[in-house]
């Protein structure tokens, strides 16, 4: 089926229904997202939302931006990050007006409590349901301004011609069929993907698609390598425990009881940045301090009291319950680090056009935001808070450039095969002559992605992860489709989602090879330092039949030269 808007957005999170808003006021506009809209990982998100609002301390940008940079270990593009720190106290203001319920301090401002690596009270939230409120206020939006919205409906891939984007190509999940959608823009909000891990923050359907989809387009990725771990995952199952424990006094413990980041933070304590307070946790955890000897720590808010627990935390209470069988009023949570989120992603310019080299040059009518975008705001090392205000800030740019575009952009030829390539691609996929199921594959990814390509990465490990990667594209290409329904085939949509998961997996790891110095998130024991010289540099990797390919871009410094990085 052939559908025409000018603008079409993919993903439903928080930066594709910011820029919804945005855009529908240039011309038509809907939202295609795989997941019902207000199921889309934004609305899990805890903690707050960062903006300078000086509420709690006092505060401006500059200080913001510095606390950005630093958390970055200075590969954030500095223009970027002065745009976000600037427009952050205004766009909080916007989603109060459109109706989300802040918590407020006792003079009735907007209430503002402590995240790691941000030196001022400036976190913005709800409880700890603040993605929730955010995606439900923006939701009611774009129902307000006629947004027409596509639930279960996949995108499977971008459409350019002649090196301009021309719309997407989508499967209705519902009734298997292929739909194709014009556009003059498209705006790509897809998410994050850290269900390329075993233990994982992330919601089932973050494996990264935009940028399987992207990269199957020819184009690049950026810093694909920088994959954050946040250090308060339950054990097992690496669902989160907000990073807001710890803003309102939560404290860490190791097998002796001993605050561990005493030894590796004694300035910020728990409060440090995620990198640096992850590889704490892990590192008393291989050392053998985790409790009892074993793979967790503790994270101890029994000190808090109830009160304040079941005001400011109620959530974290009912997850430690149903997750781990703990009352986190009476005992510790058992926390491990958990694969958390991608700084990297599909390079963008300030205003979310896609680039599609080193040297800037943009795709006409292809557009990107939020989580899998990089523009860069979060550099090696995302500070908590700012990806929630990223989505909206950038998802406004997005939204408003593609707006002011449209008029120049006129309709792109639009690739005549387009439906029928995708059609080929999925017969032939499902067509394999092996017995594996996919989920097997996915296992044996995420297995070792955790293993070979964590926290700790040297050169031997990620060397076998390559090599796992690829065998493991060998079995999906034998795989088979048991599952030949149309209606709701899961099977299909799992199988189409392991091939993006292969698809970056290869980039991260190549990337995360080739980098050979330790900054932020990425952190290499056979080169444990970090190297100004050679890697104050972005990564951009197309993919190609030999593996990944890489050039660099410089990083913009506009304030801050770099220095070293102490907590
Ligand atoms: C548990 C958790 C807690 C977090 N807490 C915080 C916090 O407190 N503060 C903070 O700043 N950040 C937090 N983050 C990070 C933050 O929530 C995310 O980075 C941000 O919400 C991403 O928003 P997004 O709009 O880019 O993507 P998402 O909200 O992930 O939305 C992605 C959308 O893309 C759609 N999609 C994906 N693939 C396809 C496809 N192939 N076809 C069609 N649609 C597709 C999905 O359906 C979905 O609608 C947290 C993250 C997690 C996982």
């Amino acid at each position: 089926m052939l559908h025409r808007y000018d603008t079409v957005i993919v993903g439903a999170g928080l930066a594709g229904m910011r820029a919804a808003v945005e855009a529908q006021a240039g011309g038509s506009c809907c939202v295609l997202t795989k997941v019902f809209p207000t199921r889309s990982h934004s609305g899990a998100a805890q903690g707050g939302i960062a903006a300078a609002l000086g509420n709690e301390d006092e505060d401006d940008w500059t200080l913001h931006m510095f606390d950005t940079v630093k958390g970055s270990d200075y590969l954030g593009d500095q223009d970027a990050i002065e745009i976000l720190v600037r427009a952050a106290p205004d766009a909080i203001i916007g989603l109060e007006h459109m109706g989300t319920p802040f918590s407020r301090t006792p003079a009735g401002r907007i209430a503002q409590r402590e995240f790691g690596g941000h030196t001022r009270k400036r976190a913005c939230y709800a409880a700890d349901l603040t993605g929730h409120v955010i995606l439900h206020t923006l939701y009611e939006q774009c129902l307000r301004h006629a947004v027409r919205f596509f639930p279960e409906f996949m995108v499977l891939a971008l459409a350019i011609e002649e090196g301009a984007c021309a719309g997407v190509v989508a499967l209705d999940i519902a009734t298997g069929e292929l739909h194709t959608f014009r556009a003059r823009a498209v705006i790509l909000a897809t998410g994050g993907y850290g269900r390329a891990f075993r233990i994982s923050s992330n919601a089932h359907a973050n494996t990264g698609d935009g940028l399987s989809v992207a990269a199957r387009a020819g184009l690049p990725l950026e810093d694909m390598e920088f994959v954050q771990y946040h250090p308060t995952g339950l054990f097992p199952s690496g669902i989160l425990v907000t990073e807001g424990a710890r803003g309102e006094g939560g404290h860490i413990l190791n097998g002796a009881g001993e605050r561990l980041m005493e030894r590796y933070a004694p300035k910020m304590m728990e409060l440090a940045p995620r990198d640096v307070t992850s590889r704490a946790i892990q590192s008393e955890i291989n050392e053998g301090r985790g409790i009892g000897g074993g793979a967790f720590v503790h994270l101890d808010i029994r000190h808090l009291g109830a009160e304040k627990i079941m005001k400011r935390l109620p959530q974290i209470l009912d997850l430690a319950l149903r997750f781990a069988g703990v009352d986190a009023l009476r005992e510790p949570i058992p926390i491990q680090p958990t694969a958390h989120y991608s700084m990297g992603g599909i390079p963008t310019d300030n205003d979310g056009r896609v680039r599609r080299d080193a040297a800037g040059a943009v795709v006409p009518g292809l557009y990107a935001c939020g989580e899998c975008a990089c523009v860069s705001v979060h550099g090696a090392n995302r500070l908590g808070c700012n990806s929630l205000l990223e989505a909206v800030v950038f998802g406004e740019r997005a939204g408003r450039a593609a707006c002011a575009d449209l008029p120049r952009l006129g309709w792109a030829a639009f690739p005549p095969a387009a439906e029928a390539g995708v059609r080929g691609d999925l017969a032939a996929l499902a067509d394999g002559q092996g017995r594996e199921p996919f989920a097997r594959i996915r296992d044996d990814l995420q297995e070792g992605m955790q293993r070979n390509c964590g926290i700790f990465r040297s050169e031997g490990p990620l060397r076998e992860q390559l090599d796992i990667i690829r065998r493991l594209k060998e079995r999906f290409a034998a795989a088979r489709l048991t599952d030949r329904g149309r209606r709701f085939n899961t099977e299909l949509v799992e199988m189409i989602e392991l091939r993006s998961l292969l698809d970056f997996s290869e980039i991260v790891v190549a990337g995360a090879l080739a980098r050979t110095e330790s900054r932020g998130a990425h952190y290499r024991t056979d080169y444990p330092r970090r190297n100004d010289a050679d890697w104050l540099r972005h990564s951009l990797a197309w993919t190609g039949p030999e593996g990944p390919v890489f050039d660099h871009v410089p990083v913009r410094i506009t304030r801050y030269e770099p220095k070293e990085r102490k907590y």
